[in-house]
Parts: C-alpha cells; structure tokens; sequence
C-alpha cells in the first residue's frame, strides 16, 4: 500500500501567538510584543503530518462557522487533506489557543476549546463508512472522550488499527472503552507518568510504565522519550528505538510529527520496528524548525534522514 488512507478524527484550533520580551504578570500589560496567527491543534497537526510524508488524509473535524475557520479549512485543501467531513458548528466558534511566549521560550497558554466540544459522538456516526475504508484511525484527546471512542469502536470493529496520542492526559485512568480498541498508544514521558503514577525518567522506568499501560488493553505502547527516541512495548517484549541526531531548535509537534510517521509508516504496512524508526525520524525533523505545522516534514526529508544515519538504530 503505498499511499495508504489515513483518517485522523481530532481537533482544529487557530493559534494566536504574541511574542514579547517578558509574559506579564495578572493586571499588567506588556507592549512591544509580535503577533502571528497560524493554524494547530493536534487533530490538525497530525493530519498535516501525515499527509506532508505522503498519505492520502481525510481530517475529520468541527470548526465555527467564522472567518477562523474558513481559513483553517484552506490551508488543509492546500496541504492536499480530504475536508469533505468538517463539520461547521452554527453556535460554537473555531478553536483558540492564546499563547504568550517570552524570549527565553517560556510560554503561557490559553484555550478555548469552541466548536472543538461541540464534535459529537452523533458527527461520527455519520461518518462510519469513512473510516472504516481507512488504512489506519488517528485519535487524540482534545475532543470529547466519547467521541473518540464512538470512532475507535466503528474502526475496531471494521479491523481498522488505531493510533491513540493521549494528549492532553486527563486526571486518573483512560476509558478502557478507548484503550481495548486501541492498537498504538503513543504517550510521551510525562503522558506516561500521569497515566501510571510511574514516574518516567529513563528507560528502565519507561518500560515500567509501558507494561502497566499494555495491562489497560492496548496491543502496543510507544513511550515517547525526546532526543532519547522510543520504547515499544508489546505483549511480545520490549525494544528501545533510539533517536536520531539532530540539531533541535524547537520541540513542538515532535509528538505530533511521531504519530504522523507513525500512521504512514503503519498504513504502508511496515513492521513495528521500521513503523517506530521513521516515526522517530519524523519526530527528530519537526525539531529542527521553529513551530508546530511549519516544522512538519515532507517524505523526501524523511528519507534523507533516514538514508544518512543507518547506524543510529539501537535495539534492546
Ligand atoms: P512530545 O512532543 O509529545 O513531547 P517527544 O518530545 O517525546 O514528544 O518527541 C517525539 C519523538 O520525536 C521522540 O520519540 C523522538 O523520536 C523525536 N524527538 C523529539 N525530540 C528530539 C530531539 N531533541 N532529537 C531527536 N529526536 C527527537
């Protein structure tokens, strides 16, 4: 399967970034700051991503029906992303993040979720014969849990393998509705420990933490360990994946560009190890440039990067 059909079910917010020397403190106001306004999300994101390295992606979506949204559906017609299925909510609007980010990178984020509530289990329904024509599911969690599950339960029953980042990590356990249909639960470090009370630090912890989440029902877990790379976990044992050097210069989308590589590598139909390999290039790539989706990487990087450094796999 060479360009496979990725659905990633998730969210859609427009970011609005101003950059200045300092955040202010509550009741003051900082001036001189630069402001930008580009799109994000993690549904997005990972759709962008994954189309950048060569799929064929139908995002499924809830915008506003509001400028924000229009032009959110724009520039995923322009990555080549199927928008046929992006609802447009008449009472709530696109998604926000405000952020504030200083000099030193420091940053202080804000989020109004908006149409992004208002995608419901009853949006899925509508749309069950799309995913089940897909190659591979992408869930994460900025969109109500039950409306994630309602897309897990139609791509399980279908056969259809599913990718679930859970980010952001609610307080306590995850629905074990979510986690028995999830085939790929990819969470970073922090994800981890939260989901576990397993403090993860290194890979001895990260396997800790991997063996109690594969125990929550979920066929494979991929902690995600930054420049350290990945611990894959299944019922079959344990590998780490090791990460591949490169100049970072700005983590954000990492996990995002991960999961991406991760859905084409999966879709293409590559085992685990190769899945995890690429998913760590992708990841590796997107922290070589400032932002999330303009750090996304394209196939012909990924390869380059993948060509150039052969011996940086580590298996143990
Ligand atoms: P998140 O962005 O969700 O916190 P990570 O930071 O763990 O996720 O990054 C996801 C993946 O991206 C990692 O598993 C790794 O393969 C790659 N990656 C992240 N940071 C670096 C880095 N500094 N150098 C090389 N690869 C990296």
């Amino acid at each position: 399967m060479a360009h496979p059909h990725i659905v990633v079910v998730g969210s859609s917010n427009t970011d609005m970034v101003v950059k200045s020397a300092r955040i202010p403190v509550p009741g003051e106001t900082v001036t001189g700051g630069e402001f930008v306004c580009v799109p994000g999300g993690k549904g997005a994101n990972q759709a962008v991503a994954a189309a950048r390295l060569g799929a064929q992606v139908t995002f499924v979506a809830k915008v506003g029906d509001d400028l924000f949204g229009r032009q959110a559906i724009e520039g995923y017609q322009r990555e080549g992303i199927n928008v046929e299925h992006i609802g447009r909510s008449k009472n709530a609007p696109t998604g926000v993040a405000l952020i504030l980010v200083d000099d030193a990178g420091e940053n202080l984020i804000s989020v109004a979720s908006g149409a992004n509530h208002a995608f419901m289990p009853e949006d899925i329904e509508r749309i069950g014969d799309v995913i089940c024509s897909a190659s591979v599911l992408m869930l994460q969690l900025e969109i109500p849990e039950e409306t994630a599950i309602a897309a897990a339960k139609i791509a399980y029953d279908a056969g259809v393998p599913v990718i679930l980042d859970p980010a952001p990590t609610p307080e306590g356990q995850l629905n074990p509705e979510l986690l028995q249909r999830v085939s790929y639960l990819t969470p970073n470090e922090n994800e981890a420990e939260r989901l576990t009370g397993i403090p993860v630090t290194d890979e001895e912890s990260a396997k800790a933490a991997a063996t109690k989440l594969l125990s929550y029902g979920p066929e494979n877990v991929f902690v995600t360990l930054g420049a350290a790379g990945t611990l894959a976990a299944s019922r079959a044992g344990t590998i780490m994946i090791a990460g591949f050097p490169v100049n970072a210069v700005d983590s954000t989308a990492a996990g995002d560009a991960f999961n991406g590589g991760l859905a084409v590598a999966v879709g293409a139909g590559k085992s685990v190890k190769e899945a995890v390999l690429e998913a760590n290039a992708a990841g590796a790539l997107a922290t070589t440039k400032l932002g999330a989706q303009p750090s996304l990487p394209r196939a012909s990087e990924l390869k380059e990067l993948i060509d150039q450094f052969p011996s940086t796999l580590v298996m143990t």
